[in-house]
């Protein structure tokens, strides 16, 4: 039976072929980049050849880029950096941020930090309005997901930094969700940091990049690397797989967003009852996520694993069991709905066919289910 993997934004299909020409460029070279010898000094090339496309890649200078180990800890610099600098004040984010977000202002919490969650409408997106009426004196960030990992709506992200430069208030957006799938251009969004993570567009897992433009505190030190901002020796490698990942992974989206809308379409076709959560006219192109209103999440993922289909409920906790969506439940307020949502992720390798398959099953099993046929 042939495998179909609709859990892109769990992590994608590595870009394999794009990992082995890498493999044949780096061949002997194994040379420190921070070496001040001539080796060390052709791989520092490498690297900084690299950093220029992933800057180009959101429209802004190589000096921004600071590579980490992902986007978790990208989104901890942030708030680290945060606490260097402040003793107190208020930080405001959504009530949808993935965990590298939110359990880190837990521990802001309890250090004395006023945090303000901003709750997400039934569309998935936070309202601006509400986000400025929570703005006092002593706001010192404000941090909003571009994209929600769960359900792909996009937040006004233009209309946020605006509202942020004009009452002078940091800005940071976790973008890893968004990053190549939909377009950012850090010269016109009033961004201060972004995070992105390398794994989500086909390159190397524990790898991804912070975006900021100033200075920052370092999370990690060492050796000085990255400009004093992240130390450890730099892994060229991935720099350079996420490089070459850029123009594959935006030149796919017409691709994959054409299989998103044949997905919605034959599960209508084929009666399945359902809902989609949020606003699909607002989401990335890859991203759907949908209330099964006969079927519960745990029964039709077991259903679809049996046949080699792969998607996720977004709330896998480490033990890999499924429990409602948080995502869901803030979004409606409703467990049932929580409890029967499943985040369906395209990627590169869908095809119509894959689709049919999934969607048969996903049939067969509410038919099964409502004892029909
Ligand atoms: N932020 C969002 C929105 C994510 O979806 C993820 C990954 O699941 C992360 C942050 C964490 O990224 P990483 O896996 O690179 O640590």
């Amino acid at each position: 039976m042939e495998k179909i993997y609709l859990d892109y934004a769990a992590s994608s299909l590595k870009h394999f072929n794009i990992y082995q020409e890498v493999i044949k460029k780096l061949e002997g070279e194994y040379a420190n980049p921070s070496s001040s010898h001539s080796l060390g000094k052709k791989n520092y090339r490498l690297l900084t050849t690299a950093r220029e496309k992933i800057a180009n890649s959101i429209n802004t200078k190589k000096e921004n880029i600071i590579f980490t180990s992902g986007g978790t800890e990208a989104n901890n610099m942030v708030f680290n950096h945060i606490k260097t600098i402040y003793n107190s004040g208020d930080i405001i984010i959504s009530n949808i941020e993935h965990p590298s977000v939110n359990e880190y202002v837990n521990i802001l919490k309890n250090d004395g930090f006023n945090i303000i969650k901003i709750k997400v409408n039934k569309n998935g997106s936070i309202d601006i309005k509400e986000l400025e009426n929570k703005i006092t004196k002593n706001t010192i960030l404000i941090s909003v997901m571009f994209a929600n990992n769960e359900i792909g709506v996009i937040n006004p992200i233009e209309e946020i930094g605006e509202i942020a430069k004009k009452h002078n208030i940091l800005f940071h957006s976790d973008i890893v969700q968004a990053y190549c799938k939909t377009d950012i251009d850090m010269e016109k969004l009033n961004i201060d940091f972004a995070s992105v993570s390398s794994h989500k567009i086909g390159a190397t897992n524990n790898f991804g990049f912070l975006y900021t433009k100033t200075k920052i505190t370092p999370l990690i030190i060492g050796g000085g690397q990255e400009n004093g901002m992240r130390s450890g020796t730099s892994d060229i490698f991935s720099a350079l797989v996420l490089s070459e990942c850029i123009d594959i992974t935006k030149n796919s989206m017409k691709h994959i967003k054409e299989m998103k809308d044949y997905f919605l379409k034959k599960l209508s076709s084929e009666n399945v009852s359902f809902l989609i959560n949020g606003d699909v006219t607002k989401s990335l192109p890859n991203i759907v996520n949908i209330y099964f209103v006969n079927i519960q999440s745990q029964r039709l993922l077991s259903y679809l694993d049996i046949n080699n289909i792969f998607v996720s409920a977004g709330s896998a906790c480490k033990s890999g069991s499924i429990r409602e969506s948080k995502i869901i439940l803030n979004m409606f307020n409703d467990i049932k709905r929580a409890g029967r949502s499943i985040r369906f992720s395209f990627g590169f390798d869908t095809t119509k066919e894959k689709i049919d398959i999934v969607i048969e099953k996903i049939a067969t099993l509410e038919n099964k289910i409502l004892n029909r046929g």
